[in-house]
């Protein structure tokens, strides 16, 4: 599913009296999002990111713009009129249900239109292709066996598993108990003679009306039409959807359990199940991982990501950790007070930033960013000439920004910074330098270990491809 959004904008209303202005929370934001690509939106608190995300829901209504899904304009239908599956940042987990019924729950209310079915044909012909290959089912119950005793629920749920089929059918089968049968030949065709008799009973009942099952289980009339119907889904279907789900996000073995017997990273892993099962077209993540520890944080979204490319479901992930969102989105977007700043491949965006808010967003540490200025087509930091710059640029005041691994010690470097700190970082070394001319806090440096660095003036060359210049009132990128 593509989605498209124009000149989309969300005011919400201040109050005079109280003296509340207005507050812009997303202003005419247009993007479009490659069906099948997970995007991150990114940016400070209170840029919009949410507001965007629950516009694209129908949780919150646009002010104006519209919101395309394919080519339908979904701007103003429902969040259920969408298909899409939402996960917030606290889980919201039901904490009195089982995993189970937790991931069941949005199925329970959920209408389907479909062609009309017999699911009695459908179960049958599962039924019997299964038996057709009776000695792998047998050796499938086995295999389930510990110290050799078959637990019942454990080989069910192999069965459902291997098979695709729900929990009430897989544990018919079993009940067949094959497993332990003495004249096995007789019994399987004893069970596959029921499930044709069932078949036949079936379509018998359904001649006296003139109607027909085809290939595909569907009951249509003498010109081969089906009828569609609204339905609710059957217990068996909607157990083969909790398991689809819960095998995706792999917790089909916690499914008894009830959230506060989960660690956090499985409890969201529950929450996205839940909002898989309805098959949505569109998944929406609001922060899924700010309640997480660091360590389950990378393992939950590298888990997320493998989700995500392994259902193809175009997917909004709203961050504000620009790790997190570079780490695992097709595209990233950078946002400042309800705008657009930047959109493109996350690597693509760290490396060619249009202006300084976007460079000051993305890297870690930091880019150092120092005031400079041009005069006669030279680039410089206080009395320091940094480099030439392009001759159509006019004399003026500007930011030179300097990623952290763009400073080289050198003898006949063009940049001096007074360093006061040596910190040993696994292969690299960080220094902490200080400057006249530096903006902010600390300027941080990365460098290789084999150079050894000393506290005091030290001289630096910088590599050119991490050297970014921004003019000083727009804050756009010179392209020097
Ligand atoms: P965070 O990272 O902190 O969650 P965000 O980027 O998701 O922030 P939003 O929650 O979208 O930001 O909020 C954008 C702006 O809209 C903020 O200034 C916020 O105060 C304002 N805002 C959000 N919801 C409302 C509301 N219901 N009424 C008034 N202002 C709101």
């Amino acid at each position: 599913m593509k989605i498209k959004i124009v000149g989309l904008t969300k005011k919400f209303p201040g109050d005079i009296k109280k003296g509340i202005q207005d507050t812009v929370a997303v202003d005419h934001l247009d993007l479009e999002i490659d069906d099948g690509k997970l995007i991150g939106l990114l940016g400070p608190s209170g840029c919009g990111k949410s507001t965007t995300l629950y516009m694209i829901s129908g949780l919150k209504e646009p002010t104006d713009g519209q919101i395309y899904f394919d080519d339908e304009d979904v701007t103003f239908l429902t969040p259920e009129k969408r298909g899409i599956g939402l996960v917030f940042q606290n889980y919201a987990l039901y904490p009195h249900m089982t995993v189970y019924k937790n991931i069941l729950f949005p199925l329970t209310s959920l209408k389907v239109k479909d062609n009309e079915k017999s699911f009695v044909v459908e179960k049958s012909k599962k039924i019997i292709e299964i038996l057709d290959n009776v000695n792998a089912l047998i050796d499938l119950i086995k295999s389930t066996a510990i110290d050799g005793k078959i637990k019942r629920d454990a080989a069910v749920s192999a069965i459902c598993n291997k098979y695709k089929v729900s929990m009430y059918l897989a544990r018919q089968i079993y009940s067949y108990n094959l497993h332990a049968s003495t004249d096995l030949n007789n019994d399987v065709q004893k069970r596959i003679d029921d499930a044709l008799i069932s078949i036949k009973e079936e379509k018998e009942r359904l001649i006296k009306k003139n109607l027909h099952v085809n290939d595909n289980n569907e009951i249509v009339n003498e010109n081969n039409e089906c009828k569609q119907i609204e339905r609710k889904l059957t217990k068996d279907e909607m157990d083969a959807l909790v398991r689809e789900a819960a095998r995706l996000v792999q917790i089909e073995n916690y499914l008894e359990r009830k959230p506060a017997e989960l660690s956090g990273g499985q409890q969201q892993r529950v929450a996205i199940a839940r909002a898989l099962v309805k098959k949505p077209k569109v998944l929406l993540l609001d922060e899924p991982l700010s309640n997480l520890d660091a360590r389950l944080r990378i393992q939950t979204r590298e888990e997320i990501r493998k989700i995500q490319q392994r259902t193809g479901i175009t997917t909004v992930f709203v961050t504000h950790d620009q790790e997190e969102a570079m780490s695992i989105c097709d595209r990233i977007l950078v946002m400042k007070d309800g705008k657009a700043m930047q959109e493109g491949e996350p690597q693509e965006v760290y490396r060619d930033p249009k202006d300084l808010f976007v460079a000051k967003f993305l890297g870690t540490p930091p880019i150092n960013v120092f005031k400079g200025y041009i005069r006669n087509n030279q680039l410089y930091i206080g009395n320091e000439k940094i480099k030439d710059v392009n001759p159509n640029i006019e004399d003026k005041n500007v930011y030179v920004a300097i990623r952290p691994e763009g400073f080289i010690i050198d003898d006949k470097g063009v940049f001096s910074l007074d360093c006061k700190e040596i910190i040993t970082m696994g292969r690299d070394l960080s220094l902490v330098c200080s400057s006249p001319f530096f903006v902010g806090d600390k300027i941080k440096i990365i460098i290789d270990s084999d150079i050894t660095p000393w506290i005091g003036t030290i001289k630096f060359s910088i590599r050119d491809s991490k050297l970014y210049v921004f003019d000083e009132k727009s804050e756009e990128r010179i392209a020097i």
